[in-house]
């Protein structure tokens, strides 16, 4: 009889980590649990609650009965109704079997990773990069290369730099903007200069636009495959209602693709985890295709809040970061604090850096090091004016006792 000792774990599963996003609020989550206040700027996701006529679509879709399996890839009304949003949007027509749709955009990508990879294909990711990225890569077998890019040139990825590491192996590019965790966001000419090497080598390009409703000052989203033409046929544009919408917990997200690798995807889904939830999907439909003034209002929001961590962090000595252009991040370089102690222990690394942070000012917080870079902590602005105001000062006193 096996022991619970003597069982072992697949080789896949023992070698990734398990999210520092999720572990970090979950520290945060006890040390709240204890009666401790904290200043938790650990998780991406809005501090609202979903807008009332989008719950009221999925009480309604109860009412009627929508409680049963739905098609593996999804119901036929939410995805016409994505695909008709992103031709509105970005005038690409995708045919409604282009679209698949899984348990969250984090679900997305685990399928079209899982659709497309084998062991030995290098998928390219970019650091800083969203937490999931390489694990979700090494869960298939295949190899993440990441790719450093700089805080100076706004942690963007350059062609020249994409060039160099492309091999006989490498499959896919991964890339997200507006960025998790760097805020940064790709404008057109610089998704031209990435899409040339692209074509020139075949690549596929899974692109991560979980972030697109959110961008600020006028700034213009600009979706990748409609930067040339021939990029359709090429690319997986990877989105959901989480951000935009408040709706993190309804576990929507979704992928458009190429019509193989949509079919693949689906067969995988029909395998694996069937449809996502009918009432969930329901929801989806109206946050699409309904008034988008609750996106406006939530956007103003965040926009202020922004605003406010800029001036903070401008205003704090040695602390630099990069042009926030989108998402609800702020990427905080503070490797010029390293070296240092704090409260008796010393800090040369982002994760002691965060934990001390929590343990001395309850401010929670994400390390860079689980992004792929160093040196830095990610705070995540989706939270109220008041728990900005008294963690950035908790910061501040936490920096002004570095010795
Ligand atoms: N991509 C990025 C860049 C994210 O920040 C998130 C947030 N969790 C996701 C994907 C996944 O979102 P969800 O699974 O909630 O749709
Ligand atoms: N995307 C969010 C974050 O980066 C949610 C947590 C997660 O899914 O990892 O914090």
């Amino acid at each position: 009889m096996s022991t619970a000792s003597s069982i072992e774990l697949s080789q896949r599963v023992q070698s990734i980590q398990p999210s520092a996003t999720i572990a970090m609020a979950t520290k945060a989550k006890e040390l709240k649990a204890t009666g401790a206040k904290v200043y938790d700027f650990s998780l991406g996701e809005p501090d609202f609650t979903t807008p009332d006529h989008i719950c009221a679509a999925a009480t309604q879709a109860m009412k009627e009965g929508k409680t049963h399996y739905t098609p593996a890839a999804g119901t036929v009304e939410l995805r016409a109704a994505i695909s008709e949003d992103y031709q509105k949007t970005h005038g690409i027509s995708y045919a409604p079997s282009q679209v698949v749709v899984s348990n969250g955009a984090k679900h997305s990508l685990h399928n079209v990773l899982a659709t497309l990879c084998n062991p030995g294909d290098e998928v390219i990711i970019p650091a800083p990069y969203w937490v999931s990225y390489a694990a979700l890569v090494e869960l298939t077998g295949a190899t993440p290369v990441i790719l450093e890019t700089k805080q100076e040139e706004n942690f963007l990825l350059k062609p020249e730099t994409l060039e160099a590491a492309i091999n006989e192996r490498t499959k896919v590019l991964m890339l997200c903007s507006p960025s998790n965790p760097t805020g940064s966001m790709y404008d057109e000419a610089a998704l031209k200069g990435l899409a040339e090497v692209v074509l020139k080598h075949s690549l596929l390009v899974i692109t991560d636009e979980i972030y697109e409703k959110l961008v600020y000052e006028g700034r213009k989203f600009v979706s990748f495959p409609t930067v040339d033409p021939q990029l359709v046929d090429r690319t997986i544009v990877v989105n959901g209602v989480s951000k935009a919408y408040a709706m993190t917990g309804w576990r929507i997200g979704w992928a458009l693709a190429p019509e193989a690798i949509a079919k693949g995807m689906s067969k995988l889904q029909s395998q694996q985890t069937s449809g996502p939830s009918s009432i969930a999907q329901a929801a989806s439909v109206a946050a699409l295709t309904s008034s988008q003034d609750c996106v406006e209002e939530m956007l103003e929001q965040f926009a202020k809040r922004r605003s406010y961590v800029q001036g903070r962090i401008a205003n704090i000595p040695r602390l630099t970061n990069t042009d926030m252009d989108g998402a609800f991040y702020a990427f905080i370089n503070i490797s010029s604090y390293f070296g240092k102690s704090f409260g008796g222990t010393q800090v040369d690394d982002s994760e002691t850096f965060c934990l001390q942070l929590l343990e001395q000012q309850q401010v929670a917080t994400v390390m860079g090091s689980a992004f792929g870079a160093e040196g830095y902590v990610r705070i995540s602005y989706a939270t109220s004016m008041d728990i900005l105001e008294a963690g950035f000062d908790r910061l501040e006193a936490f920096l002004k006792s570095a010795q």
